[in-house]
């Protein structure tokens, strides 16, 4: 009860010394038992061996702020997504300080210093109801959504409502125990108005007359019946989507440090002791990876943003991720057909939408690659991109272009090699699409018309440039890759020398070169020609001798550029100096949407409907701009096809905004 001086209260008032032993042990029995169950969680990754995960408990704490305490993810969610976003800042907040606080008043309880009184325990009770509020706010939004909404994304099951409906009751009988203890210790006004909803409670009562020795039967029977809910929540959590609170926290904290747009590499030691190229069987996974896919909570985030769903191919990163638990925890004896088929992985462009939208940051696309691998071992991969990798491996291109005709491209331009160009700043890395495809091919021109008009010194590789690996590596065939980017880091060692500045039009080859080539002994600087051309007309190398204030463009961001590599804003300051007028699509920046070329898919034949570009461009046109500016050769030859299986599509000019610069820069340009 509080008095004047120092308001507080007894914490177990009213309740009987025995009633506290048997609510200490019905808790004790809960917590053991659910610790027993995290137990058995934790042997099933461990059966998983050793993976690459993060050590340094710096990079831990800097996680647990940004990610878990300050949910990073969780409200960076599609504007779609942002009733969702709230509900759980409800519930995560509401636990998070229901958690806290029940916690110090133990430790008050318990412990040697009294501290729950004064000042401390009248705030201690208000924003104990505040946040009992949120999370009954919490719980009721996340019905209607599971009841009402019901998006089609979203994992249901029946312990989903059975939780919701036992936090709800939690959190009613705790707002009616503290309501009746009010009516029934005596608490002053001034002392009671704190607690603002028990306040209101104790009010109700009063109205119907429950005062004195009901009001206190009344609270031993609510104090009872809300024990029972704590003990069965604390005993149940860990088979309900609550597990996610703890499996989602140390993947987010235990998640190897590499750059999204980075595989790991495949090493022949390992496929000669083992057999094995990729993911094969569940024990193929290792305790990181087996962990997140029990950090998953099927919020279906990753496939309302996956370009393989969204065209009816049979992807879904949340389904992939819930066959692959269910192989570990079945020990089925392999995660291929009939887990997952094929087609399912191969339909998949690795644009990393899904992992950057999963709030508990799950690497489906390394997942798929894992398992591609094993399917390209057996020699199951056949057709078009089969064929694509085998001219990666004699030929050095997916083309199947001979290197004679690397620089067919430039011909009636002086493009030097380094041995031509020894004070070169900088090296052009033109890639195979600007090498060879003849739409593309006008995209290195471009660049090097406009690195001549600024005066740059570069140089080309020419025929001693072969492919990255990219699409070797994204279509599973890790071997290849290593083979390429090998060769690639012996002339790129020579090429460079101390410069270490690579320019190059293609976002691919600029992930790859800039994230996976150090392994080979290539420490470089790697820029995306949009960077580095931002760079000249920010020097005033590149005035606009003509610009076009009165045209139209929409954007569309190269998937490895925007979301792998964090780069939105080079490719806008291009499009501003050519004086352009921008009109964003949608999905735009680091939230854009593929154009279906990625991760090997450009050699894939696909039905009209099935076609990502096809939705991409839809979306484009719809901006009404008259031009469709990209950054990507790849982006460029897929957005050109879509737009022209659109009704309205002759209207849109495709083009890259090299191409568009130059325009505006150098009149008279071709
Ligand atoms: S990487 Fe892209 S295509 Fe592949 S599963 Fe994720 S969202 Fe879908
Ligand atoms: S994988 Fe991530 S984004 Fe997808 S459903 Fe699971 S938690 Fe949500």
């Amino acid at each position: 009860m509080g008095d004047t001086a120092a308001p507080t209260r007894e914490v177990f008032a009213n309740v009987a010394p025995w009633m506290q032993a048997v609510f200490f042990l019905l808790i004790t029995a809960s917590l053991a038992y659910s610790g027993w169950v995290l137990s058995c969680r934790v042997r099933v990754w461990r059966q998983g061996g050793s993976g690459e995960w993060e050590r340094n408990p710096r990079v831990w704490l800097e996680r647990l702020g940004r990610e878990v305490l300050a949910q990073r993810r969780v409200r960076a969610a599609a504007p779609a997504r942002r009733s969702g976003v709230v509900l759980h800042l409800l519930l995560f907040s509401g636990f998070l300080v229901l958690a806290v606080g029940t916690t110090l008043l133990f430790i008050a309880d318990k412990g040697p210093v009294h501290f729950h009184r004064g000042a401390y325990f009248l705030a201690y009770e208000l924003v104990m109801d505040l946040f009992g509020l949120a999370l009954l706010a919490g719980c009721s939004l996340a019905l209607y959504r599971r009841l009402v909404a019901r998006p089609a994304s979203l994992g249901h099951q029946p312990a989903d409502l059975a939780l919701l409906a036992l936090l709800l009751a939690i959190g009613i009988t705790g707002f009616v125990l503290e309501g009746l203890r009010l009516a029934s210790d005596g608490t002053t006004e001034g002392v009671a108005q704190w607690s603002v909803v028990g306040h209101l409670v104790r009010g109700a009562a009063g109205e119907l007359g429950v005062s004195g020795a009901v009001a206190r039967a009344a609270h031993l029977g609510a104090w009872w019946v809300h024990v029972l809910l704590i003990t069965a929540l604390f005993a149940l959590w860990p088979h309900t989507r609550l597990l996610h609170a703890v499996t989602g926290t140390l993947h987010i904290l235990a998640r190897p440090a590499r750059a999204m747009g980075s595989l790991t590499t495949v090493s022949l030691d390992t496929v000669e002791k083992t057999g094995k190229f990729g993911l094969s069987v569940p024990a193929d996974l290792n305790a990181v990876q087996r962990l997140s896919l029990d950090a998953c909570m099927e919020c279906g985030r990753c496939e309302d943003a996956c370009p393989a769903h969204a065209t009816g191919k049979p992807l879904s990163p949340k389904v992939l991720v819930q066959d692959l638990k269910r192989a570990v925890d079945r020990s089925l004896p392999s995660l291929h057909a009939p887990v997952i088929r094929a087609e399912t992985l191969w339909a998949c462009t690795t644009c990393q939408a899904c992992v950057a939208a999963c709030p508990v940051q799950i690497g489906h696309a390394d997942l798929i690659v894992g398992l591609r691998r094993q399917l390209v071992g057996e020699g199951q991969l056949s057709g078009p991109p089969a064929q694509a990798l085998r001219r990666l491996g004699s030929q050095g291109n997916p083309f199947g272009r001979p290197q004679r005709e690397r620089l067919a491209w430039a011909e009636g331009l002086s493009v030097p090699t380094p041995a031509e160009e020894p004070d070169a700043e900088v090296l052009l890395w033109v890639g195979c699409a600007a090498s060879f495809d003849p739409r593309a091919q006008k995209v290195a021109r471009a660049t090097v018309q406009l690195l001549q008009h600024a005066g740059v010194r570069f140089a080309v590789l020419g025929r001693a440039e072969r492919c990255t690996g990219d699409p070797a590596r994204r279509l599973g065939d890790d071997f290849t890759f290593q083979q390429l980017a090998g060769e690639n880091a012996l002339v790129l060692a020579e090429a460079v020398g101390a410069r270490r500045r690579v320019v190059t039009p293609c976002p691919h080859c600029m992930n790859t070169l800039r994230h996976e080539y150090g392994e080979f002994g290539a420490d470089l600087e790697v820029v995306h020609h949009s960077q580095f051309l931002a760079e000249l007309v920010a020097a005033g190398r590149l005035p606009a001798a003509n610009p076009e204030p009165g045209r139209t463009v929409t954007l569309h961001d190269p998937c490895y550029l925007a979301r792998v590599n964090g780069e939105t804003e080079a490719t806008r300051r291009l499009l501003a100096a050519t004086g352009a007028q921008l009109r964003e699509m949608p999905r735009h920046g680091e939230r854009t949407f593929c154009c279906g070329a990625g991760g090997g898919r450009m050699w894939f034949d696909e039905p009209p409907a099935q076609r990502v570009n096809r939705q991409r461009a839809a979306e484009a046109v719809a901006t009404g701009a008259a031009t469709l500016a990209t950054g990507c050769p790849f982006c460029l030859n897929m957005m050109t096809d879509g737009v022209a299986g659109t009704p309205e599509g002759e209207a849109l000019r495709v083009a890259d905004v090299a191409e568009l610069l130059l325009e505006a820069t150098v009149v008279g340009s071709a």
